[in-house]
């Protein structure tokens, strides 16, 4: 038995330590030094080199378990894993569902539309998503990530930090930079959770970005369930 894990998030990377020497974990290597055990790092080089890896490679299954809004490499394996007919499941952690306390945008671009002018924006989206917002001169921008950004908005200030993040820490920071919006990707999950009830109780509005549309493959939201889902395809092989 030999599984290939895509991952880059939290639960991919709990999956692959559970799964002990059966499993391979794959990363992006967008983060230069991630906190994971054994790994292999880098693009595959689209639909046909991550075929080409399932098969040289003799992976008998494979995992999506990447972030909610990695939707590329989540098409590509929906394609290589059909191409080469190894079985796919995507772990996938359930959104964040408080539609009363926020506004919805559908993207990264109309996120940005709907801040207004001089607000005083907490942009949590990752150091890879700020350019849609880089045309808003008119908005004071606080971003944080793991990395830093390639570029920033010309007005604000940028911190670098791993989640998790407590309600505390997230309050005193809201507070401390006078956040009037807070804008996210609905990523789900408890480590970055925070951010959201900081924000409600100091009554900030919450801009949150939907998640793109991944391809129709079968799913489960926990590691137990992607585990049981292992044990079924030992049964089969
Ligand atoms: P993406 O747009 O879906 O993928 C871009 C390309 O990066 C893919 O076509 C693939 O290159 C490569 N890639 C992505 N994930 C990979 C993996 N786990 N192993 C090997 N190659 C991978 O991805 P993204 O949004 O830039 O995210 C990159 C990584 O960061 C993902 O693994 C994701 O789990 C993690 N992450 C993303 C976000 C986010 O907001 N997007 C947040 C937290 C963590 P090839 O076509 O050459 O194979």
């Amino acid at each position: 038995m030999k599984l290939l894990v895509l991952g880059g998030t939290r639960e991919a990377s709990a999956l692959v330590e559970q799964l002990g020497g059966q499993a391979i974990l794959s990363l992006a290597g967008t983060t230069k030094r991630p906190l994971v055990g054994p790994h292999r790092v880098g693009g595959f080089g689209g639909v046909d080199g991550l075929a080409n890896y399932l098969k040289t490679e003799n992976i008998t299954a494979l995992i999506d378990a990447t972030h909610p809004f990695a939707a590329q490499i989540s098409a590509n394996a929906a394609q290589a894993a059909a191409l080469v007919k190894v079985p796919l499941l995507r772990l996938n952690r359930p959104a964040w569902k408080d539609e009363a306390r926020w506004i919805e945008a559908p993207n990264l671009p109309a996120a940005a539309a709907l801040l207004p002018a001089k607000a005083r924006v907490f942009l949590s989206v990752g150091s890879r998503s700020v350019e849609p917002f880089l045309g808003r001169d008119d908005i004071w921008f606080l971003t944080r990530s793991i990395e830093p950004a390639a570029h920033l908005p010309a007005n604000g200030e940028q911190i670098l930090q791993r989640p998790p993040f407590t309600l505390a820490a997230e309050t005193a920071l809201l507070k401390a930079h006078k956040i009037t919006h807070l804008v996210s990707k609905n990523a789900g999950g408890s480590a970055t959770r925070a951010k959201l009830d900081a924000a409600h109780s100091l009554h900030i509005q919450v801009i949150i970005v939907k998640r793109p549309q991944l391809p129709s493959v079968l799913e489960v939201e926990t590691i137990p369930d992607a585990l049981n889902w292992v044990q079924q395809i030992k049964g089969i092989k």
